[in-house]
């Protein structure tokens, strides 16, 4: 059985992208001036800031531009990673967790823990920007906590910041085709907390694998567009670290499914 979730299987389905005529897109590009056929390659740095950059350097050597989604924690949050991907030519933008961070802080009224989760995330923009230029953000999924990240702005605006989108609220997923590799397959919707593509979405249950991903774009079946979301540390050449990660997402997967059964997400 040939392993899912290698930089083989990876450096596969970039080949078969760029043969069957899509150019890449950093996602700022593609909300200022999208390409009549474009992928935008959404990386979200949860962890192992390392595999980031190796996948940058790989797309790097095939001319191809993506983007870093960037936590503030320190297992994502390396200045000179973060300089280095921006420096071979790749988005940088703020993977933000402030409202979760904010309420694992105290005790906050709703109002209150709002106004101060968008405080500290400005000063994590504005950190950020001190490394590279920072148009875009993306929230991450916080999949223990109760609370989604994105409802800072439900009373706050990024716009105001000079930020001009976010994947999860900027993004025409009727017309986009949206794929994430979490919970380490591509049509993980059962197991995928908040993650997910929202409103009238096109959806692909029957691509499970990276090969059957491969084999739909070889064949024509995917949009015109496409915004494919990958976790570096989750793909790997190597047995040990590859086996890690499966037993890691599995145990991960049996909690994200207990959950969604029996938290009501907000
Ligand atoms: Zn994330």
């Amino acid at each position: 059985m040939r392993r899912d979730f290698t930089i083989k299987v990876y450096l596969e389905l970039l080949d078969a992208l760029q043969q069957s005529g899509y150019a890449f897109q950093t996602y700022a590009a593609s909300v200022k001036n999208p390409l009549q056929k474009s992928a935008v390659l959404r990386h979200d740095v949860d962890r192992s800031n390392q595999r980031s950059l190796l996948m940058a350097r790989i797309q790097k050597e095939r001319n191809i531009s993506g983007s870093y989604y960037f936590r503030i924690v320190p297992q994502s949050w390396d200045p000179a990673i973060i300089k280095e991907v921006s420096n071979l030519g790749h988005e940088v933008g703020y993977h933000y967790e402030d409202v979760d961070i904010i309420r694992r802080k105290g005790n906050y009224q709703r109002e209150e823990m709002l106004d101060e989760a968008f405080r500290h995330f400005v000063v994590h923009l504005q950190k950020l920007r001190k490394l590279a230029p920072v148009e875009t953000i993306c929230s991450h999924g916080s999949p223990l906590s109760p609370l989604d990240n994105k409802i800072i702005w439900t009373k706050h605006s990024y716009k105001s910041l000079g930020v001009i989108a976010e994947p999860y609220l900027d993004t025409d997923f009727s017309t986009v085709a949206y794929l994430t590799d979490a919970g380490r397959r591509w049509n993980g919707r059962a197991v995928i907390i908040r993650d997910h593509a929202t409103g009238n979405a096109l959806c692909y249950p029957y691509i499970r694998s990276t090969r059957q991903l491969i084999h739909a774009v070889r064949s024509g079946n995917l949009p015109d567009h496409l915004l494919l979301n990958f976790h570096p540390q989750r793909w790997y050449n190597e047995l040990l670290p590859w086996m890690r990660e499966l037993l890691f997402q599995g145990i991960k997967n049996l909690i994200k499914r207990i959950l969604l059964k029996v938290r009501p997400i907000k």
